[in-house]
């Protein structure tokens, strides 16, 4: 392994256009490490006793949408009618089945649960009682320390929110993105600016422990002006939590289909440097207002009182299981996804099988990569964890990454700890490659 490969990039080295191509760094090894043959054994995973101690979530994935976004990335569907959706409800339920009454999953109880899409909030209140109260009968979640129910303000009424807070609801994430209708609009989004409040207004009167507000840094005609104004209305409401985003440009977006249709090799968005600064704008203005920096991408009001369970969880290898079409899972140390086309993934279903369309099996060494990598988007990692867990020292282990990103001034060591510069975590996502095994350096993350 020379230095050469381990090199952080240097930015002043990098494209600043924003250009085509995956940015966020979601899970380690790459998804092109992942296959077919490996899906076939993950019935025998199951087929395990439980591992003590293990915590366990659950993710339930909607993929229905009132319209489709110009940067979504993610496979969603917005022409599904009431029995279609129904028919999706039964074959997650069945697929929630044959986990719960699997050795290694029965009799355990989530410490986490959450609904993510697409759309969790397009379901209606019956479709919500319908889905939820099965998935209680099946492994009740009355011990989750979190239910996280991510929302779109234009799908939520007052009878809606109600709902989902009666269900369990504990944090809801409202996709705000942007406060500017116009905005909102050019970038395919379904909900305008007055839905925004009316959403909000209600969640906070009915008690949410925590609501989150996302943004997206750098939308096709964002400005810093209108930046501005994002942020000054979102601190005005103060939510628990803000959750930022730098837009990025995947090749399955509606924006790189015009890109390409017009011969384009940059996306009509503001460049990364841009939308760092944004970033590092409204995480200075939270601050101000007593924020505290809790990652990469978020900013929370209270870190005492709102965490974010299913993250911490994720990123410190507890098991999950994710349900419905394309969703991706973790258990006893192997990775998977499920089947990413609808027709397909129901078939399965029907057939009484696991719906996996890939998985890697990981090693030792790649669980203490991923977890490091994940723990580097919080800004801070705690070396003992990976002694006491691993049995590596991080700081021998990742010498020539450290020595990189130190002489860079991205880097600092504070005791037991080591911290990003506000400079390094802006740009995190662009940094974990260097800590990739070399067969893994360069791969695809698609
Ligand atoms: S609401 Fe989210 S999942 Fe649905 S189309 Fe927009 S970005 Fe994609």
């Amino acid at each position: 392994m020379s230095t050469e490969t381990l090199e952080i990039r240097d930015p002043a080295k990098e494209s600043d256009d924003t250009e085509a191509g995956n940015y966020f760094v979601a899970n380690y090894p790459p998804f092109s490490f992942w296959n077919a043959g490996t899906a076939q054994t993950v019935r025998d995973l199951l087929e395990q006793p439980s591992r003590p101690g293990v915590p366990l979530g659950v993710y339930f994935h909607v993929p229905f949408c009132r319209k489709r976004c110009h940067f979504c990335y993610f496979r969603v569907y917005t022409d599904k009618n009431a029995d279609e959706i129904k028919r999706y409800l039964d074959a997650g339920i069945a697929e929630f089945e044959l986990y719960a009454h699997s050795p290694l999953i029965q009799g355990r109880k989530p410490k986490f649960v959450y609904f993510g899409g697409g759309t969790p909030s397009y379901l209606s209140v019956s479709q919500l009682t319908y889905l939820t109260d099965r998935m209680k009968a099946l492994l009740p979640w009355d011990e989750a320390e979190e239910v996280t129910f991510e929302a779109e303000p234009g799908t939520l009424t007052e009878q809606k929110l109600a709902a989902i807070r009666q269900i369990g609801v504990t944090r809801l994430s409202l996709g705000v993105e942007n406060f500017d209708s116009h905005i909102l609009e050019i970038n395919g989004r379904a909900h305008r600016t007055e839905e925004i409040y009316r959403a909000y207004k209600y969640a906070r009167s009915i008690g949410f422990p925590q609501i989150n507000i996302d943004l997206i840094s750098g939308m096709v005609e964002e400005t810093n002006e209108n930046w501005r104004t994002n942020i000054r209305k979102t601190i005005e409401l103060e939510p628990d939590s803000v959750t930022i985003y730098q837009m990025e440009v995947p090749y399955n977006t509606g924006i790189y289909k015009q890109m390409k249709a017009e011969g384009k090799l940059v996306a009509p968005v503001a460049n990364w440097h841009t939308k760092r600064d944004w970033v590092d704008e409204a995480f200075r203005e939270l601050e101000k207002v007593g924020y505290t920096v809790t990652s990469g991408y978020t900013a929370v009001r209270d870190p005492e009182k709102s965490k974010f369970v299913y993250r911490d969880q994720l990123w410190t290898g507890s098991d999950l299981i994710g349900l419905g079409v394309a969703s991706f899972s973790h258990i006893a140390g192997t990775h998977y996804q499920n089947i990413t086309e609808f027709t397909q993934y129901l078939e399965a279903i029907q057939g009484g099988d696991l719906p996996i369309s890939r998985a890697l099996a990981t090693t030792e060494e790649e669980r203490m990569i991923r977890e490091f990598i994940l723990q580097m988007k919080l800004g801070r990692v705690n070396r003992s964890y990976f002694e006491n867990k691993f049995r590596v020292n991080v700081t021998e282990r990742f010498a020539p990454q450290f020595a990189d990103l130190k002489g860079k001034g991205l880097l600092e060591e504070q005791g037991n700890w080591l911290v990003l510069t506000r400079e390094a975590l802006l740009r995190v996502d662009t940094l974990l490659h260097a800590f990739f095994l070399p067969q893994h350096q360069g791969a695809r993350y698609t």
